[in-house]
């Protein structure tokens, strides 16, 4: 039996970045950065006004002092190929090149325009209304490290930079596969000993959370021919396949000897968390569907849906993130309102009502009723983490907690 630490130092050495791919751009959001990103021309291009008004010499424009216009450019637009000489402007709207001679911008709303002359009401300073080439970033630059993390702005820079396609660390599929001989879906009503396959959808969901899900997601009845078969093809297209269900030492517990026979190494069986108990961590290297070897992940999650949500979030987040470049997710820090009843020797995740416009943030556990209680759990956005033989603690302690 390992203690959840072990478990989670496990997966850190078991779990490496997946391989590099190139992807559109538009397809990179929420996946991790392979290759730095360097501008590839200076940002802005040209010097750049910023206003709409006209561009000018600073000097010309004492209050009152008229200027001719002799001719505009717009944001891309064609370029006014003249210089602004003495006394002179160029209409200009915000993104164009300032042009030749000028060197500030004249804010429409501080002039008076009458045929081709404008009429200064405010003096800009040199300078004033205009962006430097390159002032934003030069070209060569690293506007973007290995290792980071894309998301929208990270996508703009990228795009700033130049580039349409972008090396990543895929995001991992993760296929999902029921087994019960009681499970029945959502639509059918369950007869005498059935019960609603409620786990399957969750852990779905999670795996479009965290990850990307594979697949629809799978039941199979107790028998190990079904789940074997279920299994391959679950592996021929996932990195990592989450399985509930027949995992024990139940005389209907299929799933060790299946992976057994199919040249899996088990690493964890089980765990001293609660509530979670089994907890299966298996691995294999093959070529699955032809292509380059690959480690597979199975893991095994208790059918209780309660039991199986609290793994995910200690055991498959944590696996998740590696595999997808990440860092792995630390526990948070907040103040219980409640006192704490003292542990025993498993390490117990509370689900717990966490609200974020509450300074110091603060945690209240809620009333917990089993590992099957899907409905208090559907209250919480926090798992409080009891520790392995935590003391009696009184309200006003600060404990670890996962946001959910
Ligand atoms: P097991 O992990 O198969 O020993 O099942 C533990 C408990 O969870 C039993 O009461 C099962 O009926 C229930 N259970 C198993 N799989 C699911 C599931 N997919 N959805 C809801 N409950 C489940
Ligand atoms: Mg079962």
């Amino acid at each position: 039996m390992h203690s959840v630490t072990e478990v989670i130092h496990i997966i850190g050495q078991m779990a490496l970045p997946l391989p590099m791919i190139r992807v559109p751009l538009r397809l990179a959001a929420g996946c991790v950065l392979a290759e730095a990103v360097k501008m590839d021309l200076d940002s802005p291009p040209f010097d750049r006004c910023m206003l709409d008004g006209y561009a000018v010499r600073a000097v010309d424009t004492l209050e009152g002092a008229q200027l001719r216009i002799i001719g505009r450019q717009d944001a891309g637009g064609a370029a006014f190929t003249g210089t602004v000489t003495r006394g002179t402007c160029v209409a200009i709207n915000t993104g164009a090149p300032v042009p030749a001679g000028a060197d500030a911008i004249l804010m429409v709303e501080h002039t008076e325009q009458s045929g081709e002359f404008v009429t200064v009401r405010k003096s800009p300073a040199a300078g004033w209304g205009t962006q430097r080439r390159g002032a934003d970033a030069a070209r060569g630059q690293t506007v973007l490290e290995a290792g980071t993390l894309l998301g929208p702005v990270q996508i703009a820079v990228a795009a700033a930079a130049g580039v349409a396609e972008i090396a990543v660390i895929p995001r991992p599929r993760v296929a999902v596969l029921s087994t019960g001989d009681e499970l029945v879906p959502p639509e059918r009503v369950p007869a005498g000993g059935q019960i609603r396959n409620s786990n399957g959808p969750m852990l779905a969901a999670l795996a479009q959370r965290y990850a990307v899900l594979a697949g629809d997601p799978q039941w199979a009845p107790d028998d190990p021919a079904p789940i074997r078969s279920k299994l391959l093809e679950a592996l021929a297209g996932a990195e990592v396949v989450l399985v509930t269900g027949s995992l024990s030492m139940g005389t209907r517990d299929f799933v060790p000897a299946v992976l057994q026979e199919m040249g899996f190494t088990t690493h964890v069986q089980t765990v001293k968390i609660k509530p979670g108990k089994p907890f299966v961590l298996a691995t294999k290297e093959e070529r699955w569907g032809g292509g380059s070897a690959a480690r597979r992940f199975l893991i095994g999650l208790p059918g209780n849906p309660v039991s199986g949500f609290v793994c995910f979030h200690r055991f498959v987040r944590p696996l998740l993130a590696r595999l997808a470049g990440g860092a792995m997710p630390e526990t948070g820090r907040a103040l219980c309102d409640q006192g704490l009843v003292a542990n025993g020797d498993r390490e117990f995740y509370q689900p717990a009502r966490l609200d974020h416009r509450v300074s110091p943030l603060t945690v209240s556990p809620l009333n917990w009723r089993g590992s099957a209680d899907i409905y208090t759990l559907a209250k919480a956005q926090a798992l409080i983490v009891h520790p392995v033989r935590a003391p009696l603690r009184e309200a006003g302690t600060v404990v670890d907690i996962i946001e959910l």
